[in-house]
């Protein structure tokens, strides 16, 4: 059958794979808060392992690095989170944490861009952080290494430089929540499915962004992330 439509949408969006000549295609954007100790420390919230607290962003956020992005809209303190993104692969529901790291198919580098005013806040009145994360170029990503050519995530250093500043620099094995712990959690409450990102948390250094500014994101054994701010719209 054939469906008529009233209008076309724009493609979803993709990430580029090193070594590849075929994109990512993304179908979904979770995220987690407070994943690493001295990161929930700074923003004063209390450091637990209750359960990852988990938030979503529309993949129509996404914004692929490197990039030239305006300040974002409706906000005087647009901070930036440097995040290991997890590119799922295959699918899985109520998955074990030793089954999880069959379901990943690679990693990259990615910025949790957030209206930390709009955020704290919602937080302050119990209300959806949905403003303060989810707009457009909150969800930046640069291209995605497979697994198999990066290794398991350990203790390789996840890094952030503001106009060549190093602002965050940790080892990934300081998170809270490992890995296959995060996947083998959301495996709880959703389908997951290749084209599913995660946004597995920032470290401690998170901090405005300006007009003007270069933000340099690392993590040993991936591509880079570049993203400059542009005057805001
Ligand atoms: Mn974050």
């Amino acid at each position: 059958m054939v469906v008529s439509l009233l209008f076309q949408l724009p493609e979803g969006p993709t990430v580029a794979v090193s070594g590849e000549e075929a994109r990512y295609p993304v179908r979904r954007i979770f995220c987690v808060g407070r994943n690493y100790a001295a990161h929930a420390r700074e923003l004063g919230n209390a450091v637990d392992r209750e359960a990852p607290i988990w938030f979503t962003k529309a993949p129509a956020a996404l914004c692929h690095a490197p990039a030239r992005i305006p300040y974002p809209p409706g906000t005087q303190d647009c901070h930036y989170e440097m995040e290991l993104v997890v590119a799922i692969g295959g699918t899985g529901f109520r998955v074990a944490p030793e089954a999880a790291m069959d379901l990943v198919y690679g990693y990259a580098c990615g910025i949790d861009l957030t209206r930390r005013d709009l955020q704290n806040a919602a937080k302050a009145k119990g209300y959806p952080w949905d403003t303060g994360k989810d707009f457009e170029n909150a969800a930046v990503i640069a291209a995605i290494t497979p697994a198999a050519a990066f290794g398991a995530p350990a203790a390789q250093r996840i890094s952030l430089a503001k106009n060549g500043a190093v602002k965050q620099d940790a080892p990934l094995d300081e998170m809270i929540w490992s890995i296959p712990e995060l996947i083998a959690d959301l495996s709880r409450l959703y389908h997951l499915a290749p084209g599913d990102l995660i946004y597995t948390g920032t470290p401690a250094g998170v901090g405005p962004i300006a007009a003007g500014d270069r933000l340099e994101g690392h993590v040993e054994g991936l591509e880079p992330l570049v993203l400059d701010i542009a005057p805001a719209e």
